[in-house]
C-alpha cells in the first residue's frame, strides 16, 4: 500500500530510519490519507528517544514542543512536523490528563494508548500499514471504536466522549455499540473538560456532514455540556407555523445552513429561548412572543462559558436575536438592513432565514428558496452599486461641514446623522456639493445661526 507522503514527512521517516530507529507517520494523517482526504498535519512517531531525535535533528531547526512527552518538532521547508517518542501514558487522576508517560520501543504499544481504531494506524513507505486494531477494516465500514474497553477509555479522557461524535459527524461515520453505550452512560465527566477544548469539539461536530444524527441520537451528550438546551426537545410548538417539536427544529436549521462555527451555533442557539417563552392563547395555538431576547441570554451564557472568542459571541448574539426579523426585497427597505447590520452580517442572516424557513417544515422548499433568493440577489444587485450607508461612506464628514459653517458641537453630528438618512433614503446623491448645499439649507430651516 503506498500513500503520498509530502517531501518534509518523507525527510523526517528517512533521518530517523537511517540513525537506526523504528519511525511512522501515525494517527489523523494515515486516517485521512486513508480516506483520499488532504491530512491537515503530518504526525510521526518513532523508537528514537528525546534526546536521540535532538541528535537525529541536530542541523535542523527544531522546537521543543513538549519534550518530557516525547514530542519535538521539526522544520522542514518552513512547515512543522510533530515528532513523538513511542510512549503510554500512565495513570490518569483527572479524566484527562496522564500523571506521567513511559517511553517503549513497540510501536503497537503506543497505538493501544491512541483513541478510536481509525486513529491507531502508523504507516511507513518501506514496512507499510501497522493496523493492529482493525482500523482500516473500521475505515472502511465507517465506524468510530475505541481501542479497547470504551468505559475505561472515556473515563481516562472525557474529552474523547466529543471526540467520537465529531469524528461520527464529520466522517458521517456509525459510532460502534459498545463506544456508543460508554458515552451515553459518562457523559457527565465532561464537566471536567476545558471549555475551551470542548468549544473546538463541538465546533466541528456542528460542521460535520453527520451532525444531524448526532445531534439527535446524543441529544443527551449535548446536554450534558449546555443543560439550558434541554427543554427544546420534545417541546411541541402548537402552531400552524411548525411540524416539529423544536429541538428537531433547531436540528433541521442546523444541517441547513452552510458549515461555519457562527452560523451553526446560531442555529443551534436561535430558539433555545422558546420553551421559556410559550404561551398558549385561547384557540390552543402556541406562542413564543419575546423567545429571541431570551434565546440572546441562553446563548451569551452557554458562548461566554465555552470562552468563545468576542467576534464570534458578538456575531451569534446579533444573529440569534435578529433570527426572525421580517425582510423586503425593496430597495429602501435592503438600504436600512445594511446600515444597521453591515453587508457580512446582512448575508448571514439570509442564511440564518432561509434555514429557519425550511426547517418549520411546511412550505415548499422551492417557494422559500425563491423567497430568499430574491432577496439575496436583491441585496447583492445594491451591494454591487455602493450605495452610501455608514458615515464612512459619505461624501462629507464633520470637518467639511465646519469648513463650510456648520457651527462646532452638537450641530455637526446632527447634521451628518440627517445627511446619511437622506442618503438611505435616496434624496440626496452622495456628492460633496449637494451634500453641502443640502446642509446649509436644513440649517436654515432648523434655524441654526452660521458663524
Ligand atoms: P485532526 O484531523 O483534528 O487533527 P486527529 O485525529 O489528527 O484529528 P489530533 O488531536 O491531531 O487529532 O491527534 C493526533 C492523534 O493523536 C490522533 O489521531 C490520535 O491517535 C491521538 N489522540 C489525540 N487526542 C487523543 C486523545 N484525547 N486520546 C487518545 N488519543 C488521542
Ligand atoms: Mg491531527
Amino acid at each position: 500500500m503506498q500513500l503520498n507522503l509530502p517531501a518534509g514527512a518523507a525527510f523526517v521517516l528517512d533521518r530517523l530510519t537511517q540513525g537506526g530507529y523504528q519511525a511512522y507517520i501515525v494517527g489523523g494523517c494515515v486516517r485521512d490519507a486513508l480516506l483520499g482526504r488532504e491530512p491537515k498535519d503530518w504526525d510521526v512517531c518513532t523508537s528514537a528517544l528525546p534526546e536521540e531525535m535532538q541528535r537525529v535533528f541536530a542541523d535542523c531547526h527544531v522546537i521543543e514542543t513538549g519534550l518530557k512527552h516525547g514530542t519535538l518538532t521539526v522544520m522542514v521547508d518552513h512547515e512543522p512536523y510533530e515528532v513523538t517518542t513511542f510512549r503510554v501514558d500512565g495513570e490518569y487522576t483527572d479524566h484527562r490528563h496522564p500523571d506521567e508517560v513511559i517511553f517503549v520501543s513497540d510501536v503497537v504499544e503506543d497505538l493501544a494508548r491512541r483513541d478510536f481504531t481509525v486513529n491507531a494506524m502508523a504507516w511507513h513507505p518501506d514496512s507499510g500499514l501497522v493496523d493492529a486494531f482493525g482500523g482500516r477494516e473500521d475505515l472502511r465500514q465507517g465506524v468510530i471504536r475505541c481501542v479497547g474497553e470504551a468505559e475505561r477509555r472515556f473515563d481516562e479522557d472525557a474529552l474523547r466522549i466529543l471526540r467520537a461524535l465529531r469524528f461520527a459527524s464529520v466522517y458521517g461515520f456509525d459510532i460502534e455499540a459498545e463506544t456508543a453505550r460508554a458515552i451515553h452512560s459518562l457523559k457527565d465527566t465532561l464537566h471536567g473538560v476545558a471549555a475551551e477544548r470542548i468549544r473546538v469539539e463541538l465546533a466541528k461536530l456542528l460542521c460535520g456532514q453527520g451532525v444531524g444524527r448526532i445531534l439527535r441520537e446524543y441529544s443527551d451528550v449535548i446536554f450534558a455540556i449546555m443543560p439550558a438546551l434541554a427543554p427544546m426537545e420534545g417541546f411541541e410548538q402548537h402552531t400552524p407555523y411548525h411540524a416539529f417539536d423544536v429541538w428537531e427544529h433547531t436540528v433541521q436549521s442546523v444541517e441547513k445552513v452552510p458549515p461555519t462555527e457562527v452560523l451553526r451555533l446560531t442555529m443551534l442557539l436561535h430558539d433555545s429561548g422558546k420553551p421559556a417563552a410559550f404561551t398558549m392563547d385561547a384557540d390552543g395555538i402556541g406562542h413564543a412572543w419575546g423567545h429571541q431576547g431570551i434565546s440572546v441570554n441562553i446563548a451569551r451564557d452557554i458562548l461566554t462559558g465555552l470562552k468563545v472568542d468576542n467576534a464570534t459571541l458578538e456575531r451569534v448574539l446579533l444573529l440569534v436575536k435578529h433570527h426572525d426579523d421580517a425582510f423586503a426585497p425593496d430597495r429602501r427597505a435592503m438600504l436600512r438592513l445594511l446600515n444597521r447590520f453591515g453587508e457580512e452580517n446582512l448575508r448571514l442572516l439570509l442564511h440564518v432565514h432561509r434555514a429557519d424557513e425550511s426547517a418549520k417544515g411546511r412550505r415548499e422548499q422551492a417557494e422559500i428558496d425563491a423567497m430568499v433568493d430574491e432577496l439575496t440577489d436583491s441585496l447583492e444587485a445594491i451591494i454591487a452599486q455602493k450605495p452610501c450607508v455608514t458615515l464612512k461612506d459619505m461624501a462629507v464628514n464633520g470637518r467639511d461641514l465646519m469648513a463650510a459653517g456648520v457651527p462646532k458641537g452638537r450641530a455637526v453630528g446632527a447634521m451628518l446623522a440627517w445627511l446619511l438618512e437622506q442618503l438611505i433614503e435616496e434624496k440626496l446623491p452622495n456628492e460633496k456639493e449637494a451634500l453641502l448645499t443640502a446642509a446649509l439649507a436644513q440649517m436654515e430651516k432648523m434655524d441654526i445661526c452660521h458663524r
